[in-house]
């Protein structure tokens, strides 16, 4: 099974003429609300494709977070391990130009919540998993604490997002790192020059076990010990990339604790990623298996 520890977040969506400056009010379109936040849109991905997932998170006692706890109820993500309450569910206040670009306010609200003893008291979730997957917009000692958490041979996912250095302990356990290039200088704490090779080189002698670097409508790169392979794209008309990483992260945490090898895991993942890159939206996007299997006989 697996098991996604991470943020879950009303998107709060509105399209504007133009900015307000400070001080100044401006009016927007009707109000689209969207269930978001890393660890939720990893969740539904995974299930939607038809794996067992369990999801660790908190919302708040309010109509964002019963909004969340629905959407993964119809995608099939076990809620057991939703906590409930401590503040109000983290919303992402979006509003959206007429070219396209978003300007985003986060406020986290419960995720910044779920804390390290929320972790110690899952036991039972982490028990039955074999892969536990992770993002950043939870804190870091969490992170930190769900690293020790791990049940024996279960092996730890990470797409460190948004960005951080990470500390020893967190990047040794990673099996892989997922990074796209922003996240890799990031991590890396420099710029990154040469081709993703050299950064994956670069991210490997920071410890983790393996690497996976996303490269957009490039596909994607793993690296291990033994070596680097390209993990190529497949062809489609890019609607909306929102999610794409998230797509990925989830069918490559999933095939990976079916037994699959890295570089399959990866090649199966860039046809998630790509399916979800079609349509709009994040969690609306996302592919069910036969919807995957049919991308490639297109
Ligand atoms: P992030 O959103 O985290 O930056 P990417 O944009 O690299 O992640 O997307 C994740 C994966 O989704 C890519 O590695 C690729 O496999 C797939 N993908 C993303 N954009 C496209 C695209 N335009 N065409 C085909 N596949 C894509």
């Amino acid at each position: 099974d697996l098991l996604v520890v991470g943020s879950a977040n009303a998107d709060l969506v509105t399209v504007v003429e133009r900015r307000p400056d400070a001080g100044e009010t401006v009016l927007g379109s009707d109000l689209v609300v969207h269930p978001g936040g890393k660890g939720a849109n990893q969740a539904v991905a995974a299930a939607r494709l038809g794996a067992r997932t369990a999801l660790l998170a908190r919302v708040g006692d309010d109509g964002h977070g019963r909004l969340l706890l629905d959407s993964l109820g119809s995608a099939g993500v076990d809620p057991a391990g939703v906590l409930v309450g401590g503040a109000p569910t983290g919303v992402a206040l979006i509003t959206v130009d007429p070219s396209g670009d978003n300007s985003i306010v986060v406020s986290p609200g419960a995720n910044a919540r779920l804390t390290p003893g929320d972790v110690q008291e899952a036991g039972a979730l982490f028990a039955t998993s074999r892969v536990v997957s992770t993002q950043l917009e939870i804190p870091l000692d969490t992170v930190a604490e769900v690293v020790r958490s791990l049940a024996p041979g279960s092996r730890f996912v990470l797409n460190p997002s948004p960005p951080a250095p990470l500390p020893g302990e967190v990047l040794a356990a990673c099996d892989p790192l997922i990074v796209n290039e922003h996240e890799a200088r990031v991590v890396l704490g420099t710029d990154v020059t040469g081709e993703p090779e050299d950064w994956a080189r670069a991210l490997l002698a920071l410890g983790p076990r393996s690497v996976v670097i996303t490269l957009g409508g490039e596909g994607a790169l793993v690296a291990d010990g033994t070596g680097t392979c390209r993990v190529p794209a497949v062809k489609v008309d890019a609607v909306d990339t929102t999610g794409a990483g998230d797509a990925f992260t989830a069918a490559l945490a999933w095939r990976l604790g079916a037994g699959e090898s890295l570089a399959d895991a990866a090649a199966f993942a860039a046809r998630v990623g790509a399916a979800a890159v079609t349509k709009e939206g994040a969690q609306a996007s996302f592919p069910t298996a036969d919807e995957v299997a049919a991308l490639c006989r297109a």
